[in-house]
C-alpha cells in the first residue's frame, strides 16, 4: 500500500512529529510507537441461506496507561489490523486531549454491513462478543459505535456479554438505547461536539456561524447530527453527500427534509430541488467550512491543493493525510484536526459510563452543557499552544494529548 494511504505509518509519522517537538525520550516514544495487545478472531456466522460464513474481527488496545480501554468497533470491507491499529492509537490521543481517563481501543469486522439482513448482524455481532469477552469489561476495555455500527448493535453486546456473566452489565458498552442505560444526547454528541469547536474557530476568525456555508462528506451518524445542528446554529449547508455521491443547493439544503428523502431512498441522491455532484466534486467546492465526516483518507497530496474552504473540521477519524496537512497549512486553511473535532462522541461516552457506574442518569441539558463545557476548554487548549507555539492545531493537539499520555506511561513506568 501507498505509504502515503496507510493508517498506521501516518499515524506513526504524526507521532514522530510531535516526539521532536515535545522532546519525548526515546523509551517511551518507542512504547508509544505500539499497541499493547491486539486481538484478531475468526466470527463464524449462520447466513441466511443456510451457509457458513467465518467473518474476521479484530480489537486492539493501543495503550492504557490514563484508564480502561475506550474505542467504537466498526463493520466495514476495508477494515484492516493496520486501520485499526491507528484507530485505536487516535482514540489514545483524543480520551487523553479531553482528559477522560480512559485509553486508547478500536475494533472492526471485514464485512459488507450493507449486504447482510438483521439477523446476519446480530448473530455475527452476538459471537463476535463472546470471542472477545477475554477482554472487555466496564473497568476493561468500553467498546462504542463507529463506522456502520449504533446503539442496537451496542445493545446485542451489552446482551450477550451480561449473558454470559450471569448479570446485566450495561457499563460494558456506551453508545447503548437509553432504555437500557444509554445516555441522553450520546447520539449526537460528535456533531454537537464539532459544531461546537467550528463555532468557537469561527469566532476566533471573527467569523460569525450564521450564513456560513457549510459542506458536509457524509451522511452517517456524524455527518447527519453536524449537518443538522450546523443549520440550527444557522449555518447554511449547501452540500451533503453518502457513498453513492452528493447533492448541492447554493441556498442551503433543508437538513430535516433531507433526512426522511435519505431514510425512504436510502441515499441523498435524488433529493428535490438539489444539483447532483461527486464525492470529488464537493471536497473542492466553495465553501467557509469543509466537515469530512465519512472515511479516513479523503484530502491526500493529490486533491488538497483544490480544496477552498476557509476551514477543515474533521468529522471523521485520520480523513486528511499528512501530505495534505501540509499542503493545507501552506494555503492558510484552518484546520480543526480529528481528535478535536470529533471527540464530542467519546465524551459523551465518558458521561454515560459514568452514568451508568453511578446509576444516576442526568437530563439531556446537562449532558449538553458538560458536553459544550468540556468541546471549549479542549479547544481553548489547543489554540493557546497553536498560537503559543507557532504550530498547527493538529500538532498543537498531538502536544497536549501525547504529553499526557508519556506523562502517565513514564510516572506508571517500566515492568518489570
Ligand atoms: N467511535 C467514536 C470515535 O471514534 C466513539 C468512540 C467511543 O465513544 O468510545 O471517537
Amino acid at each position: 500500500m501507498d505509504e502515503e494511504l496507510n493508517p498506521l505509518a501516518m499515524a506513526r509519522q504524526q507521532l514522530d512529529e510531535v516526539a521532536v517537538h515535545i522532546h519525548l525520550e526515546a523509551d517511551v516514544h518507542e512504547r508509544l510507537k505500539h499497541c499493547k495487545r491486539t486481538l484478531i478472531v475468526a466470527v463464524p456466522t449462520s447466513m441466511d441461506d443456510g451457509s457458513l460464513q467465518v467473518f474476521t474481527g479484530y480489537r486492539v488496545h493501543h495503550n492504557l496507561a490514563r484508564g480502561p480501554a475506550k474505542g467504537g468497533i466498526r463493520y466495514h470491507p476495508g477494515v484492516s489490523l493496520d486501520e485499526v491499529s491507528a484507530l485505536a492509537m487516535w482514540m489514545t490521543w483524543k480520551c487523553a486531549l479531553m482528559d477522560i481517563p480512559f485509553g486508547g481501543a478500536k475494533g472492526g469486522v471485514v464485512c459488507n454491513p450493507k449486504e447482510m439482513s438483521l439477523r446476519e448482524l446480530e448473530l455475527m455481532t452476538r459471537r463476535l462478543t463472546s470471542e472477545l469477552m477475554i477482554i472487555l469489561g466496564p473497568d476493561k476495555d468500553i467498546p462504542a459505535p463507529d463506522i456502520n455500527t449504533n446503539a442496537q448493535t451496542m445493545a446485542w453486546i451489552l446482551d450477550t456479554y451480561s449473558m454470559n456473566v450471569g448479570h446485566s452489565v450495561p457499563s460494558v458498552v456506551t453508545g447503548k438505547p437509553v432504555s437500557v442505560g444509554g445516555s441522553r444526547g450520546r447520539e449526537e454528541a460528535t456533531g454537537r461536539g464539532c459544531v461546537c469547536t467550528i463555532r468557537e474557530a469561527l469566532g476566533h476568525l471573527g467569523m460569525p456561524i450564521a450564513g456560513a456555508r457549510v459542506v458536509v462528506q457524509g451522511f452517517g451518524n456524524v455527518g447527519r447530527a453536524t449537518a443538522r445542528l450546523a443549520q440550527q446554529a444557522g449555518a447554511r449547508v449547501i452540500a451533503v453527500s453518502d457513498e453513492w455521491g452528493g447533492v448541492y443547493q447554493p441556498q442551503g439544503l433543508d437538513i430535516e427534509a433531507l433526512v426522511c428523502h435519505n431514510q425512504e431512498a436510502g441515499r441523498v441522491a435524488g433529493f428535490a430541488g438539489t444539483e447532483p455532484l461527486t464525492n470529488a466534486e464537493l471536497l473542492e467546492l466553495d465553501c467557509e467550512v469543509l466537515i469530512p465526516a465519512a472515511l479516513g483518507h479523503q484530502l491526500t497530496g493529490a486533491n488538497a491543493g483544490r480544496v477552498r474552504a476557509r476551514m477543515v473540521a474533521e468529522g471523521a477519524n485520520g480523513p486528511t493525510t499528512p501530505a495534505a496537512d501540509r499542503i493545507l497549512a501552506e494555503r492558510g486553511i484552518f484546520l480543526l484536526p480529528d481528535i478535536l473535532a470529533n471527540a464530542g462522541g467519546v465524551t459523551v461516552s465518558y458521561f454515560e459510563w459514568v452514568q451508568g457506574l453511578m446509576e444516576y442518569f442526568w437530563t439531556e441539558e446537562e449532558v449538553n452543557e458538560r458536553l459544550e463545557r468540556l468541546m471549549r476548554q479542549a479547544f481553548a487548549d489547543v489554540l493557546r499552544v497553536s498560537l503559543r507555539e507557532k504550530v498547527s492545531m493538529r500538532l498543537a493537539a498531538y502536544m497536549l494529548a501525547v504529553s499526557r499520555v508519556a506523562e502517565a506511561t513514564r510516572i506508571r513506568g517500566k515492568y518489570p
